[in-house]
């Protein structure tokens, strides 16, 4: 391990993030290190998707900070929530990138607009870079010859590879996966899966998956953290995590999906 790779990239110092009465994470603290590829796994309702939501700024918090790549922030206890200045919600946003269940491409655009738009909009990246850039990256999921295709005419894997795609134009430090292949007909999930394998073995890419594809995990992890009721119940390297789990909800949980 080199001393970057020990440089936390991400950091929560006890976050609390509430809906309505809920409190779906209670002074919450995590840390990644630069180039860490971290899986979550747990039940449904442990908080995962809060946490990568929180990270991409798509939920606010009501107490603690966060720190991302040297950006910090915090919600102000009694002010609401989203006190943090919309400048530092959009600096986060360049370092983040996100692939959801849903795919979420733009309906309406082909693939290779869906790829090259929020390079233009967002970075102020000439058109034709942006567009060279996108067929490169669509190259690599393997679909440049789809990239006047729209997103209705491409199975689920093919718009999640198109998504991930999409995400990497931002050429973000840090990429956010929340359950990528739950959506896909299992024949589809390899696909999607290879992908996202050739982005573990990027050095510098800071990757947090949500998965339910444990054999995945244990394969591309260098940390599972096992969530349990807004609370890491248990973390370590996938061959402590999968191999000898010393928590009982941990033991539970994997005998559960295995
Ligand atoms: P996971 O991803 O581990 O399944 P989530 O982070 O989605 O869990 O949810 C954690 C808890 O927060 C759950 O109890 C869920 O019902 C609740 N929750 C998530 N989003 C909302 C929301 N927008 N409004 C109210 N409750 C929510
Ligand atoms: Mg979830």
């Amino acid at each position: 391990m080199t001393d970057a790779i020990n440089e936390p990239i991400i950091e929560f110092s006890n976050v609390t993030k509430r809906f309505g009465i809920l409190t779906v994470l209670d002074q919450f603290n995590f840390s990644v290190a630069k180039g860490e590829k971290v899986t979550l796994i747990g039940p449904s309702g442990s908080g995962k998707s809060t946490v990568l939501r929180i990270l991409m700024t798509l939920e606010p918090f009501q107490e603690g900070s966060l720190r991302l790549a040297n950006i910090s922030y915090h919600e102000e206890r009694g002010k609401g929530p989203f006190q943090a200045s919309e400048r530092h919600l959009r600096e986060i946003r360049k370092h983040v990138g996100m692939v959801f269940q849903s795919f979420n491409l733009f309906p309406h655009m082909t693939v290779l607009r869906n790829v090259v738009e929020a390079p233009v909009r967002v970075l102020g990246m000439g058109r034709a870079d942006a567009e060279a850039r996108a067929i490169e990256l669509l190259d690599m999921v393997g679909l440049a010859d789809k990239k006047d295709h729209y997103p209705v005419q491409l199975s689920g894997g093919q718009q999640q590879r198109v998504a991930i795609a999409r995400a990497l134009a931002m050429r973000p430090r840090v990429l956010l996966f929340d359950e990528p292949t739950s959506a896909l007909d299992p024949q589809l999930v390899g696909e999607v899966l290879s992908v996202i394998r050739s982005l573990a073995h990027e050095h510098d890419l800071t990757m947090l998956l949500v998965t339910h594809e444990m054999r995945f995990a244990r394969e591309v992890s260098d940390r599972v953290c096992f969530f349990d009721k807004g609370r890491i119940c248990e973390q370590g390297s996938p061959e402590e995590i999968f191999g000898a789990p010393r928590e009982e909800r941990t033991r539970e949980f994997l005998s559960s999906v295995l």
